[in-house]
């Protein structure tokens, strides 16, 4: 694979960071993760408006001019031959030649890292078998909208998933649940209405999840955004997972008990169903 790193492309294996780069010592870094379909980039803007909000809230320089990215992330893709799968960006505060937690001064430069993952988005096993989920408390931080490295609480999370005989957790706060490992979480209830949790620092505000009520709002599709039990989800007919390389992942376990009929669920297919049609259609244009 080539890589990005700093200003060049260069094999994975020639890729190298300092030891005392800041992204390692401190998880001082934020990352954007875009998904790729037949060679073409995927809500693209809305990812970098993300980044650069995420930079923002952080103090973080951009390396480079937003436009700039997206024509890096493009030749990357053309490098690997990229079709289907996603990009891979990392932003670090960089390499001040020590371990301060003080932030280095504007000498110091960002590190500026990118990959490409090859994944099947469209015709992934898990989108028709769906995924097993266990609820496990949320221990993140309180800024969880602002989408930095630091990710051990949801690498916990799946560990304590795949001990638990599941795919993946959902994470709970207070009874609430606040969305899953790495996804944005759903539930339909009874009468189909799609119920999400609304923006705050409590969640990711993830660009699927926006693109989903969109397309919800075309479609005629009733949704509330609002906070939800983990009881609520226990008794929901559906529930389903959002991100930018899930697309819709229908949850049909939770904690060992059947979601509904403990099948994929009509309403998530359908909705994924229409996502799948936008984004093939956006990636052909
Ligand atoms: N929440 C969390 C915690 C995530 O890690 C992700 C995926 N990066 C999402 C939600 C989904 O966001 P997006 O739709 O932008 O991929």
């Amino acid at each position: 694979r080539t890589v990005y790193l700093n200003g060049e492309f260069v094999a994975e294996h020639d890729a190298k960071v300092s030891v005392f780069d800041r992204g390692f010592l401190f998880a001082d870094a934020v990352y954007e993760v875009s998904a790729v379909l037949n060679g073409r980039l995927l809500d693209n803007a809305a990812h970098l408006a993300r980044l650069a909000r995420s930079c923002q809230a952080l103090s973080l320089r951009l390396p480079c001019a937003l436009s700039d990215i997206e024509i890096l992330q493009n030749r990357l893709i053309a490098e690997n031959n990229l079709v289907e799968g996603a990009v891979y960006l990392q932003i670090t505060r960089g390499n001040s030649g020590d371990r301060d937690f003080d932030f280095p001064g504007e000498s110091v430069t960002p590190t500026f890292l990118m990959f490409t993952q090859a994944r099947a988005l469209i015709d992934h096993p898990k989108a028709k078998s769906g995924i097993r989920m266990v609820s496990v408390e949320d221990i993140r931080w309180q800024r969880r909208d602002i989408k930095t490295v630091g990710l051990l609480a949801p690498c916990l999370a799946k560990e304590y998933a795949h001990q638990h005989d599941a795919d993946d957790a959902l994470l709970t706060e207070n009874g609430l649940i606040t969305e899953a490992s790495s996804s944005n979480a759903w539930i339909v209830d009874a009468d189909g209405t799609l119920i999400t949790r609304p923006l705050s620092t409590h969640i990711l505000h993830g660009i699927t999840r926006q693109a989903l009520l969109e397309l919800a709002k075309q479609h005629g599709i009733r949704f509330e955004e609002r906070p939800f039990t983990l009881e609520e989800a226990q008794n929901a007919s559906e529930i389903f997972i959002s991100s930018a390389t899930t697309f819709i992942w229908p949850v049909i376990s939770l904690d060992g008990k059947p979601v509904g009929e403990g099948k994929p669920g009509g309403v998530a297919a359908k909705l994924r169903e229409i996502y799948v049609q936008m984004a093939v259609e956006a990636a052909s244009r």
